[in-house]
């Protein structure tokens, strides 16, 4: 363990005083935006009705209660340090909504949590994975079918709870190949579906919604002309406030366009996202540094007749006067060729696609669907031909 870490180990037992009674700190496994996270052996593991330990829970589903032996082997954590910059509301809302997932498949439950002044503790199991950046490269379209079988498994789950991840990207599903299965973590951003109080036109019939997106036009053209402040004056026109939590490169278009209606289906976006990236081998595929560069990394593909009937949906008008978006955008199989070098040239023939990646496009249409209302469910996904014939 590096001197720095080690400090910084020490202070956090320091902290919590008596902390190391019961966890013995290991290392220091994540550091992200929101926490710090260590990997800790748990000592007291057998003092407690624990059922944590996923390879201690299958043994007893196989020895009788006769049987049981308490295991010897250690028994390891995660200890999630959730900076205090969090507001308390967002550290309980994390706590929270993890408690309601406890018995969901393939999310990791919370074991425990506790407090000192400001700052707050998660214990969650441990959980062995591989480092996406190691393995995206070489997965083969067997490989992905598993990954994302697992992964729909954990998004289903948790949006049958109608709660919306929110920030589903590889950091945050834990995967383990040999295994062949993952967890879902970080539930820092999540939230429960319908939680915003600001109706967005996605919703309505298109001739409302025609209405609408007019009106606002019409707000707009009068306060330039007869008023000296640019922005319109008793402005009737929705304020759009919508939550846009989330990392750059994995937000769905609707979030984007600040749709104020946002369903799970944002979150099936982003796993397109992801399983772009492991057919493209880019990683990561889009770097946009804001909101509006990621539209228009989105309208590259896509095209703009796409990106004005999405805008249209959520009452947003779509315009670019950069003349390199075409009117259609490309084939997501043509990307995927270029991505991975297979363009050919005059005198090679046109390179395509293998069958299985062919099929694994086809998926990836259902994934990057931009209309939320049409996108594949998670529950559909599980069904679909290209993870249904996923096998071990
Ligand atoms: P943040 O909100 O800071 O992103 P996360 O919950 O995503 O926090 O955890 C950050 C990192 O810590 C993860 O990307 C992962 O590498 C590691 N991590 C988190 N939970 C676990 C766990 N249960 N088992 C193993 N590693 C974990
Ligand atoms: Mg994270």
């Amino acid at each position: 363990v590096e001197d720095a870490v080690a400090e910084d180990m020490s202070r956090f037992e320091e902290t919590f005083v008596g902390i190391n009674k019961r966890f013995r700190l290991i290392n220091r496994i994540g550091e992200g935006t929101f926490s710090t996270v260590y990997k800790a052996e748990d000592l007291e593991y057998n003092k407690y009705d624990n059922n944590w330990d996923i390879e201690e829970r299958e043994n007893k589903k196989w020895s009788s209660p006769g049987h049981r032996k308490q295991s010897k082997r250690p028994h390891y954590v995660a200890i999630k340090k959730i900076y205090v910059t969090s507001s308390p509301i967002r550290i309980f809302n994390e706590l929270e909504l993890l408690y309601d997932l406890r018995d969901s498949d393939s999310v990791c439950p919370l074991i425990t949590a506790f407090r000192h002044l400001d700052q707050v503790v998660a214990v969650l199991p441990y959980f062995q994975h591989r480092d996406f950046r190691d393995y995206y490269r070489d997965m083969k379209i067997s490989e992905m079918r598993l990954y994302f079988r697992s992964m729909f498994t954990a998004l289903r789950a948790v949006h049958r709870k109608k709660i919306i991840h929110r920030d589903v990207k590889p950091t945050n599903f834990l995967y383990n190949p040999a295994l062949q299965r993952g967890v879902l973590v970080d539930f820092g951003l999540a939230e429960r579906e319908g939680t915003e109080c600001h109706p967005c036109a996605c919703h309505l019939s298109d001739e409302e919604r025609r209405h609408r997106v007019t009106h606002s036009v019409y707000a707009q053209t009068q306060s330039s002309g007869h008023n000296t402040s640019s922005y319109p004056k008793n402005d009737t026109r929705n304020s759009r406030r919508a939550n846009r939590a989330g990392t750059r490169g994995f937000r769905a278009p609707e979030v984007l366009l600040k749709c104020t209606q946002q369903t799970c289906s944002i979150d099936m976006w982003s796993v397109g996202v992801i399983l772009l990236t492991m057919l493209s081998r880019r990683f990561p595929f889009f770097h946009s540094a804001d909101d509006i560069d990621a539209l228009l990394e989105i309208t590259t593909i896509f095209g703009r007749k796409k990106m004005r009937e999405t805008s249209l949906l959520h009452g947003q008008v779509f315009e670019t006067n950069i003349p390199s978006y075409s009117e259609s955008g490309h084939s997501l199989e043509k990307i995927i060729l270029w991505c991975t070098g297979r363009t050919g040239d005059k005198t090679a023939p046109k390179k395509e696609l293998e069958e299985d990646e062919k099929e694994a496009v086809q998926f990836l249409h259902r994934l990057l669907e931009c209309n939320p209302a049409k996108r594949i469910t998670a529950d559909e996904a599980l069904r679909h031909p290209f993870i249904a014939k996923a096998h071990e």
